[in-house]
């Protein structure tokens, strides 16, 4: 193994040895080292030349948000970015549990891949077979050879379905109750193999090694067995006595890997009733029914027989990865955990499911990878120091039944770093509601819509310091607001925030309407923090100089009754229909000390569910009587508020806008 600076050192000498000049590096010479953000393009020769300034091998989560933030935001030209990825289609994977969860169509989560691609970005639908990180090259499968002064590989891992004995049968029989979340073509046979199950023992297992989101393999078992519970088909209070009974077989010797996530999840185990067979590892199905596990320490393996199998297969890098001199020891992107740089090849980066980097492997982890690696690379192209560091951030959305759901987000160390309890002071650890619909509707939204365009930085919002005008359909957008230099990683020059400015956006000169201060000069002009402005022009009432309205005018006023149109108008009301009864509507009963007293301790009891609506429905009085009599405690009010606030963070642009311009007007009020 060659240590960076050896290779360094190396690399020049190995290229000067040879005699005659290869291929590679005839090609190689093509390519300039300009620093990012110079006006000096690559010169890639004629037409289909194969050299580029980055290459980046791979166009699923990672190599979209790395190629497009690298394009967006340091100015590349045409063609000096290259991504090689032979895929018809980029699917959003976090959105299969969805679909295993009936909740989503697999169909509404692919897009071509292409059509995602930035035209700028030159694109090779090719599989990559090799790299000869020496001679700066990848080769692909049909044998060409393309040359990079910076490499990024990101080609994610292999799921690995043939390592299960019998699996692959199982899940494309339709007869059989196997299914998988674990790829496109069996993530919808799940929650037809839940719907079709009446009866019996469910299996949902869970392989030990590294797998994609560490938390999927229980998240299809918590959809399941609440949708049991509403079918009638499974009593968590009294499992035993269910029609269904529920494994969960886990590699792992508990829940999760980080300790405060996997205490909640271990009560929620036994609160539902599930039976948990730690440190059991599926290796084979026999016979379609019966499952066989691999037990730690030479025990003897455990044969369970089960009626619905839910696998979550194994998965390990790809062989192409494994087998290069990028890998480390188990076959991964050899990379540093902090900068993400190669260990020994300086031009080498990665970041996602193929690298080394020690954190659960998700989407939501590449939100703050990108970040670090576009910085470090860059910096490196214009000589300077790469100065930005991972700590490791990654998230998990754990549904724990429909409608709720566990933000998990932790570091490297498996220490928590949340979002949301930093902000408002909230437990994560506690299932809620606003997180469910940050997984089944905002993230969805929000991958299509920024993250695959590199403009999505998880936690730190719209936080990548994007140029302006840079991304399609969003010129002039800053997509930064307040700064916060402790939160994420440390990237210099990012910021947090997640409000997003669209000021200039809405002011650029080909949509702008005629400006009405123009012809009112009483209208004022406000501006809102993000820049954006809204005009107050005075009522149109209001009494001006040219305004007559206030003036008694002799025609205008009412004519002096006379007795004949007196009497007229009783003849005219004598007429009418009779007058509505007036409301008789009994008000709210009044409640005796008895009934007062069980309000307050049904309230004490439990807070979330005995709200002043139930309570004031259940004994007849009204909502306001229950508030003031049994006030819910300050934590529960804290809790609520600060699930309103994490239902604005699923808000557009337009809605944010609207409530800011609204709270500005509120002010001059
Ligand atoms: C069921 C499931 C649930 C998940 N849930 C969540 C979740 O809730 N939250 C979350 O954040 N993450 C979740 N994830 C994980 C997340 O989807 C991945 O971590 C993420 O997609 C990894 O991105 P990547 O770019 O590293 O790899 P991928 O997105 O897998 O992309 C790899 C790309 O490389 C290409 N490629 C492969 N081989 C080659 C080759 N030889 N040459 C060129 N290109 C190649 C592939 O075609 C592919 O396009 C989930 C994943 C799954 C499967």
């Amino acid at each position: 193994m060659l240590h960076r600076s050896t290779a360094a050192t190396l690399r020049p000498l190995l290229q000067r040895s040879s005699v005659q000049p290869s291929a590679a590096s005839a090609v190689r010479s093509l390519a300039t080292v300009a620093p990012a953000g110079t006006a000096t393009p690559v010169d890639h020769g004629a037409s289909g030349s194969r050299s580029h300034k980055i290459v980046v091998v791979g166009g699923g989560s990672a190599g979209m948000a790395v190629s497009h933030q690298l394009l967006y935001s340091h100015g590349f030209s045409q063609d000096d970015i290259a991504v090689i990825d032979p895929s018809e289609w980029h699917h959003y994977q976090p959105g299969w549990t969805l679909v295993g969860g009936g909740l989503k169509n697999k169909e509404d989560l692919r897009r071509p891949l292409k059509s995602l691609l930035d035209p700028k970005l030159k694109h090779y639908a090719a599989n990559v077979q090799g790299f000869s990180p020496d001679d700066n090259l990848v080769t692909l499968a049909n044998g060409d050879r393309i040359s990079y002064d910076q490499l990024v590989v990101v080609p994610g891992i292999g799921i690995n379905f043939d390592a299960i004995k019998g699996l692959p049968e199982a899940l494309q029989d339709p007869d059989s109750l196997v299914s998988s979340i674990y790829g496109y073509d069996t993530c919808d046979k799940v929650f037809a193999t839940i719907e079709r199950f009446k009866g019996g023992n469910a299996i949902f297992t869970q392989p030990a090694g590294v797998i994609k989101c560490a938390g999927a393999p229980q998240k299809a078992m918590w959809l399941a067995l609440d949708h049991w519970k509403r079918a009638g088909l499974y009593d968590p209070a009294d499992a035993s006595k269910s029609a269904i009974s529920i494994d969960f077989a886990t590699g792992l010797p508990v829940m999760f890997g980080v300790p405060k996530y996997s205490a909640r999840l271990e009560e929620l185990r036994k609160e539902r009733g599930v039976n948990g067979l730690f440190q059991h590892d599926l290796v084979a199905i026999e016979d379609g029914n019966t499952a066989v596990f691999a037990r730690p320490d030479g025990a003897e393996p455990l044969r369970r027989k089960f009626d619905l199998m839910h696998v979550t297969p194994k998965m390990g890098p790809l062989a192409f990865v494994k087998e290069s001199p990028l890998a480390d020891g188990a076959g991964f992107v050899d990379v540093d955990q902090g900068s993400t740089r190669h260990k020994r090849y300086d031009n080498v980066w990665s970041i996602g499911d193929a690298s080394s980097l020690p954190t659960s492997k998700t989407a939501a982890a590449i939100t703050a990878e990108t970040p670090v690696l576009v910085r470090n690379l860059t910096q490196t192209l214009a000589g300077k120091e790469a100065d930005a560091s991972y700590d490791g951030y990654t998230s998990c959305p754990l549904l724990t039944e429909y409608g709720k759901v566990m933000l998990a987000e932790f570091k490297y160390g498996g220490q928590p770093k949340e979002t949301f309890g930093n902000l408002f002071g909230i437990d994560q650890a506690t299932p809620r509601r606003a997180f469910y619909h940050l997984k089944k509707d905002f993230f969805p939204w929000v991958y299509y819509k920024s993250y695959v365009k590199g403009a999505w930085a998880g936690p730190k919002g719209w936080g990548v310091p994007l140029k302006p005008g840079s991304v399609a359909g969003t010129a002039g957008r800053t997509f930064s607001t307040a700064a916060s230099p402790s939160a994420g990683s440390s990237v210099p020059g990012s910021r947090r925030g997640f409000a997003s400015s669209s000021a200039a956006a809405r002011n650029s000169p080909a949509r702008r309407p005629r400006d009405p201060l123009d012809h009112s000069p009483n209208a004022v002009r406000h501006a809102l923090p993000s820049g954006e402005t809204f005009i107050v022009r005075p009522p149109p009432t209001s009494g001006t100089v040219a305004s007559t309205t206030l003036i008694p005018q002799p025609l205008l006023s009412a004519p002096t009754p006379t007795p004949a149109a007196e009497a007229a108008d009783r003849d005219a009301l004598a007429a009418l229909p009779p007058a509505l009864k007036r409301n008789t509507r009994k008000g709210a009963k009044m409640l005796t000390s008895e009934q007062i007293a069980e309000v307050q301790q049904l309230r004490q009891l439990d807070p979330i569910n005995n709200t002043a609506g139930r309570l004031a429905k259940r004994f007849g009085c009204t909502p306001l009587f229950i508030q003031i009599v049994a006030p819910a405690p300050k934590v529960v009010k804290e809790g609520r508020l600060a699930d309103a606030k994490l239902r604005e963070l699923t808000w557009g642009a337009n809605k944010r806008l609207a409530k800011a311009e609204r709270d500005e007007r509120r002010k001059l009020w």
